[in-house]
């Protein structure tokens, strides 16, 4: 049982994170989607952002048409490739609007970009955002179960993320994994280190093959073995590959659950059968 992250059922943190829709057409079906999905009472609904800002206009825009439809929503921000004026003016931007809550990360720069910027990891973003704006945000971090790709080595990894925690942050919500395990000792390893604040798992429901191997090997997210072989065996059959995975992506779920997780974020890529089916099964 995980002792710090154990929290009672109707305390579950469960969120839902999208992407800036590019095409007003994107805006609509997202505005339908977030209707369905906010049925589940999410606790908030959270929008990606391109590294260097380059999403940034339609990531505030997404938030704000998600408050002014009633859903609570926070939006991500990342560091690497910006300035300290280009995020204090965006933070500014987000507080003037309203927003009490992001997601706070260094992001990674697009290939072939020369500059990091003035930013080089995310507990500087963390610890500038509190220098700036006291209290007013809730910060959430990310973490990495599987550890990132880019560390030295595991418990280099560990105590980067102690360090960002420290820095200010709130809450985390983990890189999504299918191995419970993973996150089970990676919460150890933070209660060790005197880390207390609520980390909870990403959760990817299996939708496409293709799409779900092409993430996980940009993100170092493992597909175990024995997964990857099943879907692999389904080929074109979409019918078999969602059956299989709202099975397994259910059952990671409950484990996590009964074991203490703080709650559920769901990565929905925009759409909401996956993940309320999930729900559904998971009787929340
Ligand atoms: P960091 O915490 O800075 O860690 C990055 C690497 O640097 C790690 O290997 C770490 O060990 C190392 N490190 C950290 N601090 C130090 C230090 N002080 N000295 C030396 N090494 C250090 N990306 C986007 O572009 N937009 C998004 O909206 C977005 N949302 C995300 C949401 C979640 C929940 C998650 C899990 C990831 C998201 N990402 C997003 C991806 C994320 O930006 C990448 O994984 C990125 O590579 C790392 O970001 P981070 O904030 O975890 O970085």
């Amino acid at each position: 049982m995980l002792s710090q992250q154990k929290h009672p059922r109707t305390e579950l943190t469960i969120s839902f994170e999208f992407f800036p829709p590019n095409t007003d057409e994107g805006a609509e079906k997202l505005a339908a989607t977030a209707r369905e999905l906010a049925l589940l009472k999410p606790k908030y609904f959270s929008v990606t952002y391109g590294a260097g800002g380059s999403t940034q206009a339609r990531t505030l825009k997404a938030v704000l048409d998600l408050r002014a439809a009633g859903h609570a929503a926070a939006p991500h921000i990342s560091c690497i490739g910006s300035t300290r004026a280009s995020l204090r003016e965006t933070l500014q931007q987000y507080k003037d609007s309203g927003i009490r809550h992001v997601v706070a990360l260094r992001g990674d720069l697009p290939s072939g970009t020369a500059s990091a910027g003035e930013f080089h990891y995310a507990n500087e973003l963390v610890a500038f955002i509190r220098a700036e704006f006291g209290s007013h945000f809730h910060i959430e971090i990310a973490a990495y179960p599987e550890y990132h790709p880019q560390a030295r080595s595991a418990l280099d990894d560990l105590k980067n993320f102690k360090r960002k925690a420290d820095a200010g942050a709130d809450s985390a919500i983990t890189q999504y994994f299918y191995n419970a395990d993973c996150y089970y000792h990676f919460i150890e390893q933070c209660e060790k280190m005197g880390v207390t604040i609520p980390i909870v798992p990403g959760i990817m429901p299996i939708g496409r093959f293709s799409q779900l191997a092409r993430f996980s090997d940009a993100c170092g997210a493992e597909i175990p073995r024995w997964i990857r072989k099943k879907l692999e065996g389904y080929g074109d059959d979409t019918d078999a590959i969602r059956a299989f995975g709202l099975d397994v992506v259910t059952r990671l779920c409950e484990d996590l659950l009964k074991a203490g997780a703080p709650g559920l974020h769901f990565y929905t890529m925009n759409q909401s059968a996956l993940t309320t089916e999930i729900w559904k099964r998971l009787g929340l």
